[in-house]
């Protein structure tokens, strides 16, 4: 007998029928005498459909208000999957956060999980129930509702994996695991049969929405196996492994384990900024007061010694407040200075651990993109990524190029 976390996304309750379907599963599971907590999302397009009620009303909405509303998507699916559930027999109970005990910090709209309460959970589980638990989110010590930020029924998986010690996490989804890239957006991507966490990491943090980032740090930091895997078809998945487990017969070394992208990022750049020492901080130090993230950073070489320019990226919610920031507060703080900002751009990025041992990915990327006439904006590179910011408008037509020029396509490893 096994304790499995089940953890079903939108699609997946996206219609009474989707429930019916997840009901059977998870009976499928229990019928074999395992014992099942299932965590689900809101009905598909749920959520937005409120966070543009939310907008209609107002357009600054009190982020109190919006974790209020957000959570309502969860409460529907939890209760009709608990019907669905004691319609065929299953004994079941729904808990939204607060009831499960998911404790967390006061972060309206991106709270992080701080503690979670298995007593009663526990006991609900030996007495034979299926336990339904609302995803994404919890409450913070004064008794609010908080939410986990978009994806975030992935980490409350997770986290409930790891807080009952579960002998796995699946996440189902409509894919049927993860892929070298984004299925929807790449025709040829392939299904991973594993994947290291580390890797799941970058992949999730540089756009890949197929698991929430924090998902993935509760996994590597609690060691919750995890799985990904279809809740359309069966099939084996992908399992998301520590690096020192993985397999050395079975596994799949490429350079590049996969391509994340996102278009969800603006760039920002002022030119002819004077070049003295604390530039740079005098022109990020305003926005990080502001609590606006600033992913990539490029300061060029002053060419005459006296200007130069600095080129930086913000998430494309924070481009205005931004662009704001910078003509009222820091351009007149540097004594002058031009903006330029453009909010139509894509970041693609590699990511794999083989890139570690080997050098010239970079060089090859930047050929693969000069031989399709895109222009490279920006690039930042770690130990196991290389990210560059293009034009969004040719965001796929990279993503393909690299997917087949790395040798990830489907046809290649088949024919092997
Ligand atoms: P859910 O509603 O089940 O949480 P999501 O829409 O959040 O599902 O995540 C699944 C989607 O993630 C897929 O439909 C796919 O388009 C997208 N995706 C992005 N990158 C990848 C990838 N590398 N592998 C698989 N799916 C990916
Ligand atoms: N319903 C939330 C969202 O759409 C949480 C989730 O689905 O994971 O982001
Ligand atoms: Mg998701």
């Amino acid at each position: 007998m096994a304790l499995y976390v089940q953890k079903f996304g939108g699609t997946s309750v996206g219609s009474v029928e989707r429930i019916k379907a997840v009901a059977e599963k998870v009976k499928g599971f229990r019928d074999r005498g395992h014992q099942v907590v299932v965590v689900v999302s809101a009905m598909s397009g749920e959520t937005n459909r409120l966070t543009d009620m939310a907008q209609a009303l107002n357009e600054d909405p009190a982020p109190r208000e919006m974790d209020m509303l957000l959570s309502t998507g969860e409460q529907v699916t939890i209760s009709l999957l608990a019907m669905a559930l004691q319609q065929i027999g299953v004994p079941a109970t729904s808990h939204t956060g607060a009831q499960v005990g998911i404790h967390t910090d006061s972060a309206y709209t991106k709270a992080r999980i701080q503690r979670i309460e298995t007593d009663d959970l526990k006991a609900d589980l030996e007495a034979g129930q299926v336990v339904v638990v609302a995803g994404f989110q919890g409450v913070d010590e004064d008794g609010n509702i908080t939410t986990l930020g978009r994806g975030g029924s992935d980490t409350t998986g997770v986290a409930l994996a790891a807080a009952l010690g579960a002998d796995e996490c699946q996440i189902y989804t409509d894919v049927d695991g993860v892929y070298t890239t984004d299925p929807r957006v790449c025709t040829k991507a392939r299904r991973l049969t594993s994947i290291t966490v580390e890797e799941m990491l970058e992949l999730a943090s540089l756009g890949s929405k197929v698991l929430q980032i924090r998902a993935v740090e509760f996994a590597g930091k609690y060691n919750v196996p995890l799985r990904v895997l279809s809740s359309f078809e069966d099939g084996p998945g992908t399992l998301i492994i520590a690096e020192a487990d993985q397999d050395e017969d079975t596994m799949e070394e490429p350079l590049i384990s996969g391509i994340a992208f996102t278009k969800n990022e603006a760039k920002l750049t002022l030119l002819n900024t004077p070049d003295v020492p604390g530039v740079a901080s005098r022109i990020l130090g305003p926005i990080a007061d502001a609590n606006i993230e600033v992913d990539m950073i490029v300061q060029n070489v002053a060419p005459a010694g006296d200007y130069t320019d600095f080129t930086f990226t913000v998430a494309k919610g924070d481009y205005k407040a931004t662009k704001k920031l910078l003509e009222e507060t820091v351009i007149p703080d540097l004594g002058g200075g031009d903006l330029r900002g453009d909010d139509n751009i894509a970041k693609v990025s590699l990511v794999g651990v083989g890139m570690r041992s080997h050098a010239g990915v970079a060089s090859k990327m930047f050929r693969v993109l000069a031989d399709e006439n895109i222009n490279i904006r920006m690039v930042s590179t770690s130990e196991i990524k290389i990210s560059v910011v293009i034009d969004e408008k040719h965001m796929e037509l990279a993503v393909n190029a690299l997917h087949t020029a790395f040798g990830l396509d489907k046809s290649d490893i088949e024919s092997e």
